[in-house]
């Protein structure tokens, strides 16, 4: 077990510091500064000197250096999942799978890379045919990323693993709740690359240091967090165009057809809208059910849920909230929901208590209903029965977030044709979240759920700026670009691009 005196930072004295604590105890885990606009400046001017180096070491050359850190990771696995369930609150079990999925990104884009980044050679083209013209995408600088505290290892390191991979240093300012959790990221660095420790560095603290990250002269901020924070993040980024990747909430929705397999589907929905809680941003809140399926797998779902309850050992399906003030959020969307003439068939208000919030199945909620908009972030599902799929999508459509979702079908060829047609950054056919265990694949949200993408190739280049280069291989005789240019050249020309593209086909 780390002792966590050594996760402390060893900066200068702050001015002010708080405190973490366990959720299932209340004991404090660790104490951190409130790092100010200052100390944030301070942090992010050492950056810039490491990004200088980080840079200089090329593709090749940054690779051993990620590969130590992946180890350092992936040997301590155990260590760091003790500590998120200590600072967080999660099952041991679901903090180890979390850091597994850390892994295994960080060895893709690792892996990737140089592939996707590294300059590749395009066709110059009819009217530069006698220059060469290649792409490559450059690290940016310096990256911010803040994060939240409810995937505290997979969340940032979204961000983290692949901004690196690219090329960039990093400034990361993890949440209030779980800053103990960032220490140990930073520091695992720090015994991998010693030689650039000041290429991924830690600031602490609430919304004001991460509002000063925004304004503190990074080359891009890597949001992860509410759509409400997010439009703050959007305005501080906006004072300096600085630009902005906005990984926020969801509502994901899971399909469920007549010809699912409903056994599967039912265990997935529970799983994916309860396990850490429900304090998932891809997790299921809504589930549409196609009408000749609904009765059985309510049923279903209900008898799978009745063994299914918080607690803070190792049999708790899952832990206590991480953020206290989520059970007020809770408690209004199921309050909201029975108002409306919705029924719980498991749980309801009795079940939302600040020790643990236990599993709530709410069937007959208007689709108006705060359960059914907004984000509850708790171990609830709303059921809705609908009259078939198309009508389920079109719900599951109907709606401001647009991160993940799943569709269950007697039909992969269908389910995938609905995935297609579902508004949302990623969907899982017979499956649930799956998306998120491939790091060859985007992940990221529409609307409410933000924009940009982090993981795979889109997440590699979320983190560079495209630069185009030509080189002149021949002089033609006739130069375009010249005031020496004969008069007669531009309608020579007119002519034949007449010629190539003025036949319509
Ligand atoms: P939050 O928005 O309250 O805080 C996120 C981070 O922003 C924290 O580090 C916080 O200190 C910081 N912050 C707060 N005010 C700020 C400001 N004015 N300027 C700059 N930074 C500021 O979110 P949370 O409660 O920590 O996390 C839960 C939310 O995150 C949920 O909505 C969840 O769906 C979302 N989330 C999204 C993803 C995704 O990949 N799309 C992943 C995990 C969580």
């Amino acid at each position: 077990m780390a002792n966590i005196e050594q996760l402390r930072p060893m900066d200068a004295a702050p001015a002010a510091t708080f405190h973490t604590l366990d959720p299932s105890t209340g004991a404090v885990v660790a104490t951190f500064p409130v790092d100010d606009a200052g100390s944030v400046e301070r942090a992010v001017e050492r950056a810039q000197a490491a990004a200088v180096w980080w840079r200089s070491l090329g593709f090749a050359g940054r690779v051993p250096h990620l590969r130590r850190y992946k180890s350092e990771i992936a040997r301590r696995i155990d260590e760091l999942a003790d500590l998120v369930h200590r600072e967080n609150g999660k099952p041991h079990g679901d903090a180890v799978l979390e850091i597994t999925l850390v892994v295994d990104h960080l060895a893709w884009a690792t892996g990737h890379a140089r592939k996707v980044l590294g300059p590749r050679r395009v066709s110059a083209g009819l009217l530069a045919a006698n220059s060469t013209a290649s792409v490559e995408y450059q690290p940016l600088g310096v990256v911010g990323v803040i994060g939240p505290w409810n995937y505290p290892v997979f969340t940032p390191m979204g961000s983290i693993a692949y901004a690196l991979a690219a090329g960039n240093a990093v400034v990361f300012k993890p949440s209030e709740y779980t800053p103990a959790i960032g220490r140990w990221l930073v520091d695992a660095w720090a015994r991998a690359v010693p030689e650039g420790r000041d290429v991924l560095t830690l600031v602490t603290g609430f919304g004001d240091t991460g509002g000063a990250l925004c304004r503190s002269g990074v080359d891009k901020i890597a949001f992860t967090g509410s759509a409400a924070t997010g439009r703050k993040v959007m305005a501080a980024c906006a004072e300096g165009l600085v630009p902005v990747l906005m990984e926020c909430g969801g509502k994901d929705a899971l399909l469920v057809d007549a010809d699912a397999d409903l056994d599967a589907a039912a265990d997935a929905a529970l799983w994916c809208g309860m396990s850490n809680g429900g304090q998932t941003c891809i997790g299921t809140e809504r589930v549409y059910v196609a009408d000749a399926a609904y009765d059985r797998f309510v049923d279903l779902l209900v008898a799978k849920a009745a063994d299914l309850a918080p607690g803070s050992g190792d049999e708790a399906s899952w832990g206590p909230p991480t953020m206290p003030s989520q059970i007020d959020t809770i408690r209004r969307h199921v309050t909201d929901a029975l108002a409306a003439g919705g029924r719980a068939v498991v749980g309801g208000e009795s079940s939302v208590r600040p020790s643990g919030v236990g599993p709530t199945i709410l069937v007959d909620v208007p689709e108006d209903a705060s359960a059914v908009r907004e984000e509850t972030f708790g171990p609830t599902l709303t059921v809705t029965r609908v009259r078939d799929i198309e009508e389920g999508l079109a719900l599951a459509n109907d709606s401001e977030f647009g991160l993940g979702g799943a569709v269950f079908t007697g039909s992969r060829r269908r389910g995938v044709a609905l995935a297609r047609r579902m508004r949302s950054g990623m969907t899982s056919v017979n499956s649930i979240m799956t998306f998120a265990m491939v790091p060859g694949l985007p992940f990221g949200g529409v609307g409410e759920s933000g924009f940009g993408r982090i993981h795979g190739a889109d997440g590699l280049r979320e983190f560079t700026r495209a630069k185009a280069v030509t080189a002149q291989r021949f002089a033609l005789p006739v130069n375009l670009t010249s005031f020496g240019r004969p008069a007669k050249a531009t309608a020579v020309t007119a002519k034949l691009m007449g010629l190539v593209h003025g036949r319509n086909r």
